[in-house]
């Protein structure tokens, strides 16, 4: 109920006008996003890398309505990409496919991320393309496809355990040997396309990622999840069947179970920490707050000291 209101006030432009004026919002959402300047993504990547943490950036941004902010959007990606040849940061990017105009039509979005997987590539560097609400989830794997039969083997994409569906495009993208990112899936969905129990969320999410490391395609998981009995299943099972190291990375948002995070590290698993800066937190900040309730607590409890 509290998570579907917050997933509705996501998208509303009213609520989005109220929480942004405050200032005491934007001191709660830097625990989860770097900063609202490049500089301040990259010092934030310094200290993670440091520590042994891999890292993806994302460039807050979405639901891009004109051609010129998607050209912006794009630009800032090329930018980017510079910056961590340039620093030598260990660091790929993300980004998600309406804030390139997949919304204005797949010909202006597919443009311009050929021109971020081209410098990426320069630059031996990887793309994943979140996944967005299910109503992007075709729109989403055919942009990925198209640029993979392009010739491009720097990208990857993301699958929602949440969504009744994804067993079988898990299954399609094995069979291609693509880059998938699986995590739970952070958009409200209707029961039909959707399971609605966490329970049923969580089983599919261990049985479509052990279907995942399985076999020898050349498929590649990003296990993103903070949930530590579904990272206790992973490690049981990559223990169990000797998936080799290459295979897969844990992943984790920034400013969410570091400590986990670290241990990870200190085990020897590949890390990755999903780090996202920009103007445009809104929407990712109240996603994390839908997450768990006790973050919204925090937020309250921070409005009124203030
Ligand atoms: C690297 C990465 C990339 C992602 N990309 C996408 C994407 O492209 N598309 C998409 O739909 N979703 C994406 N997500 C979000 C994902 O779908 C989930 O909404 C989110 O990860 C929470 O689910 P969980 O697996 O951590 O499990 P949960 O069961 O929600 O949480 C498990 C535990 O993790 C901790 N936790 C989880 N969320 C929070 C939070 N917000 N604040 C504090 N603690 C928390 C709590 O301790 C909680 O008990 C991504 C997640 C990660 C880690």
């Amino acid at each position: 109920m509290l998570r579907s209101l917050l997933l509705y006030l996501s998208n509303a432009s009213w609520a989005k006008a109220i929480i942004t004026h405050f200032f005491v919002a934007r001191r709660v959402v830097r625990r989860f996003v770097a900063g609202e300047t490049m500089a301040e993504g990259i010092e934030a990547v310094r200290r993670l890398n440091k520590a042994g943490l891999l890292v993806t950036f994302d460039i807050l941004g979405e639901s891009v309505h004109s051609e010129q902010d998607a050209a912006q959007a794009t630009q800032q990606y090329l930018v980017l990409l510079e910056a961590i040849a340039g620093q030598q940061l260990e660091a790929t990017v993300s980004l998600k496919l309406t804030q390139l105009g997949l919304d204005i039509s797949e010909e202006t979005c597919v443009a311009n991320l050929r021109r971020i997987l081209d410098k990426a590539r320069d630059a031996g560097n990887h793309v994943t393309i979140d996944m967005e609400g299910s109503d992007y989830t075709d729109a989403t794997l055919r942009v990925f496809r198209a640029v993979r039969q392009q010739g491009f083997d720097n990208v990857g994409t993301v699958i929602q355990a949440s969504l009744r569906r994804s067993e079988q495009d898990m299954a399609a993208l094995h069979a291609e040997g693509a880059f998938v990112r699986l995590c739970k899936g952070a958009y409200k969905e209707p029961p039909d396309r959707a399971f609605p129990v966490k329970a049923d969320v969580d089983a599919n999410y261990v049985k479509l990622m052990q279907a995942y490391l399985k076999g020898d395609t050349g498929a590649y998981l990003g296990i993103a999840t903070h949930d530590e009995k579904i990272i206790d299943a992973a490690r049981a099972f990559i223990r169990a069947e000797g998936i080799p190291g290459d295979r897969f990375e844990f992943q984790m948002l920034y400013g969410i179970r570091s400590e986990l995070q670290r241990t990870l590290v200190r085990e020897g698993f590949k890390m990755r920490v999903y780090v996202p800066y920009g103007t445009q937190w809104y929407p990712y900040f109240m996603r994390r707050l839908a997450e768990r309730p006790a973050n919204l607590w925090f937020f309250v409890s921070n409005f009124f000291r203030a």
